[in-house]
C-alpha cells in the first residue's frame, strides 16, 4: 500500500518522477497536509450518499480523500499533462472520473445529467486556483445546478470579501451577491506551509450554504449581478452617484431614481458599502418594476 497521495513525501515523489513543475499561471499548489485534507472533507460533511464536483485535481492529493469519502467524485483539471500522473495516483479507486476541461468552459448540467450515475446530493469541493477564484464562484452561483454546499480554498482576502458584513472595508459586489443567495462561513484558516510550492499568501476555507428560497429574491440573478456590480463601480462616491452611473442623468432617470430610493427609504448620499444585502435586493426590483 502507498501512502497517502498527499503526504509529503508521495508528492515529492510523484513531482519527480513525473518532472513535473507546479505551473504558476494554473495556479499550482499542491496541498501536502493531511490534517487540512481531512478538515476539507469535515467541512463538507461528505458522506456515501453524496456526488462531488472537483475543480482542479491536480495530482490527486483532494481527490482521493472525496472518493474515500462520497459516493462518486467528477473532477474538471485543465492541465493536460497531469492526466497520466492522475491515471497512477487515482487508480485505485473506481468512483473517481477526471474532465480535461476549463471548468469556466464546461456544460455542467449536461455534465452532471450524464456523468454522475445515480442522483444524489451534488456538493462542490475543491482547492481553487487562486488565479480565476471569482469567475469560478461567480459562475457555481449562476448555474442553475442545484449544490447542497460549496466547501472551497482560497486565498484569505478572498474569503474575507466573500464574508464581510456592510459598512466594513471588504463588503463589495462580491459580498452581497453572494450572501444574496448562501451562507457564508470561513471554516478554518490554512498557512502556506500546507502546500508545495509555498503560496505568497495564506488561505482559507470557505463553505457557502444556499439559503432557503425567501421571497425578497431578486427578479432575476444576472440582472442583480449587473445592478450590484454598477451600484459599486466608484466605491468612494455616494449611490446617487453610482445610480447615475448605471441608469444615465437623464432628469426623468433622476426623478424615477429619487423615488424608488424614497419609497424604499434608502438615502442617496449613502456609500454603496453601507446599503444592507436585502436593500439591494429591493432596489434591483423596484427598479426593474418601473421599467427603468
Ligand atoms: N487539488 C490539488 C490540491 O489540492 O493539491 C491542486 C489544487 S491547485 C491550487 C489548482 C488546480 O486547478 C491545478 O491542478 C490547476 O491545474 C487546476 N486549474 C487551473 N485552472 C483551471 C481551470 N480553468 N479549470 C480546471 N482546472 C484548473
Amino acid at each position: 500500500d502507498y501512502p497517502e497521495i498527499a503526504s509529503p513525501a508521495r508528492t515529492q515523489a510523484i513531482l519527480n518522477r513525473y518532472r513535473l513543475s507546479a505551473k504558476k499561471s494554473l495556479g499550482q499548489n499542491f496541498l501536502i497536509d493531511l490534517n487540512i485534507l481531512n478538515n476539507i472533507v469535515e467541512a463538507a460533511e461528505l458522506t456515501k450518499n453524496d456526488n462531488v464536483i472537483e475543480i482542479g485535481p491536480g495530482i490527486g492529493g483532494l481527490t482521493e480523500q472525496l472518493a474515500k469519502a462520497a459516493n462518486q467524485v467528477l473532477a474538471f483539471e485543465i492541465d493536460e499533462k497531469l492526466l497520466p500522473v492522475l491515471d497512477e495516483t487515482l487508480s485505485p479507486y473506481n468512483n473517481i472520473e477526471i474532465i480535461n476541461q476549463d471548468i469556466l468552459k464546461a456544460n455542467l448540467p449536461e455534465v452532471v445529467a450524464k456523468r454522475f450515475r445515480t442522483d444524489k446530493p451534488l456538493k462542490v469541493v475543491a482547492n481553487l486556483p487562486y488565479y480565476i477564484t471569482t469567475p469560478i464562484v461567480m459562475d457555481l452561483l449562476a448555474n442553475p445546478v442545484k449544490f447542497e454546499s460549496i466547501v472551497v480554498m482560497m486565498q484569505k482576502e478572498v474569503a474575507e470579501r466573500l464574508d464581510a458584513k456592510p459598512g466594513t472595508k471588504p463588503y463589495g459586489s462580491l459580498s452581497v451577491i453572494v450572501q444574496q443567495q448562501n451562507d457564508v462561513d470561513i471554516s478554518f484558516v490554512v498557512p502556506k506551509t500546507a502546500f508545495i510550492p509555498q503560496p505568497k499568501v495564506d488561505s482559507a476555507i470557505v463553505k457557502l450554504s444556499p439559503k432557503m428560497q425567501v421571497d425578497k429574491r431578486p427578479f432575476d440573478h444576472k440582472k442583480f449581478v449587473g445592478f450590484v456590480r454598477g451600484c459599486f463601480m466608484h466605491q468612494r462616491k455616494t449611490l446617487w452617484n453610482n445610480l447615475l452611473g448605471v441608469f444615465g442623468k437623464q432628469e426623468s432617470v433622476k426623478g424615477q431614481i429619487k423615488k424608488v430610493l424614497d419609497d424604499l427609504s434608502i438615502n442617496a448620499a449613502n456609500r454603496p458599502e453601507q446599503l444592507l444585502v436585502e436593500q439591494f435586493v429591493a432596489l434591483t426590483n423596484a427598479f426593474h418594476e418601473i421599467g427603468v
